[in-house]
């Protein structure tokens, strides 16, 4: 079956993340028995592991045969690379990441999902390429959505600034939600305190206008995490990442991978494609649905509107 690479968006980049680092710490414990293939195998995940770290699009991690063996063996004439990892690949797909595999059955008790090689042989000039994902790829013609339900993938981190960084994924413990409640009191106390001196006259323009600005900002940030507890998800606040980037929303999810399921924020960019037309879809809150955040498509925005579920990633169309 042909098919062109990365183009179905079906892989989500949170689930194949924890897949990835849960099988890099398996492969390491196991680091002094490992085979040629497991080898091979734990250099594509620290690969895929770096590449998600660098906030690159799941539809952009893939690898060719040379990057691989350059990783495990150095570098090496292109013909001789091929021929070594592909050997390699058909024993990693066959046997290490089997469904029943040691690896897979680890990742399957661990909550995580099972990883699977997918690898897309050379086409009209262009090269093979292989990926881990942890979706079996579905064949377009059966991913068929019907016109009334949308799809969400998380496909991404989204790109912030460096000092946002790590904002990016927050484990939620009460010591920290006690932190930022008495942060919130400290500066709403101080913010009335500065105010009275304000209004009474007794301090300088500049210092009045610091006051009033360390005021808004600190407001704002608790606007967003109020809405973030309340309804589980909120934008980015568009100084922590490039304007550019759409569908970047901090979500609240359970931690699977740890045992005492923590409340964790996660940092995700979305996409989605509108079933009515194909176009893109833009997730932001909507007055006319009363602060719920809904995907709307670029190009037909009032009449192609469906609901968002950061949690099952699914959404049913809000017209007709
Ligand atoms: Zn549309």
């Amino acid at each position: 079956m042909l098919r062109v690479a990365k183009e179905v968006i079906s892989q989500d980049i949170q689930e194949l993340k924890e897949s990835l680092q849960l099988a890099d710490k398996f492969l390491n414990e196991k680091l002094n028995q490992q085979g040629k293939a497991e080898e091979v195998l734990h250099a594509i995940v620290i690969k895929s592991l770096e590449l998600i770290n660098d906030e690159v699009s799941v539809r952009d991690i893939y690898f060719y045969y040379a990057d691989i063996y350059a990783a495990v063996w150095g570098e090496g004439d292109t013909d001789k690379a091929s021929r070594t990892v592909r050997k390699y690949l058909d024993d990693i797909s066959n046997d290490k990441l089997s469904a029943n595999s040691e690896l897979n059955n680890f990742l399957v008790s661990e909550n995580c999902q099972p990883l699977f090689l997918t690898v897309d042989a050379s086409t009209g000039g262009k090269r093979t390429q292989f990926y881990l994902i942890t979706c079996r790829q579905v064949d377009e013609s059966t991913n068929e959505q019907s016109n009334n339900s949308i799809e969400y993938v998380a496909t991404k981190l989204p790109k912030p600034y460096w000092w946002v960084k790590p904002l990016m994924e927050i484990k939620v413990t009460v010591w920290r939600v006690f932190c930022v409640v008495a942060i919130g009191v400290l500066l709403s106390w101080m913010g009335v305190y500065s105010l009275s001196k304000v209004f009474s006259g007794s301090v300088s323009t500049a210092m009045a206008i610091i006051t009033f600005s360390i005021a808004a900002i600190a407001g704002y940030l608790m606007m967003r995490l109020s809405e973030l507890s309340t309804k589980g998800l909120t934008q980015i606040p568009s100084f922590m990442v490039p304007l550019k980037q759409a569908n970047s929303l901090f979500t609240l999810a359970r931690d699977t991978v740890n045992e005492k399921q923590n409340l964790k924020i996660l940092a995700v960019t979305y996409e989605a494609k509108c079933p009515l037309c194909g176009d893109k879809i833009i997730i932001e809150k909507s007055r006319e649905f009363h602060g719920r955040y809904v995907g709307k498509c670029a190009i037909a925005p009032s009449e192609h509107v469906y609901t968002f579920d950061h949690v099952v990633k699914k959404g049913r169309f809000l017209r007709g």
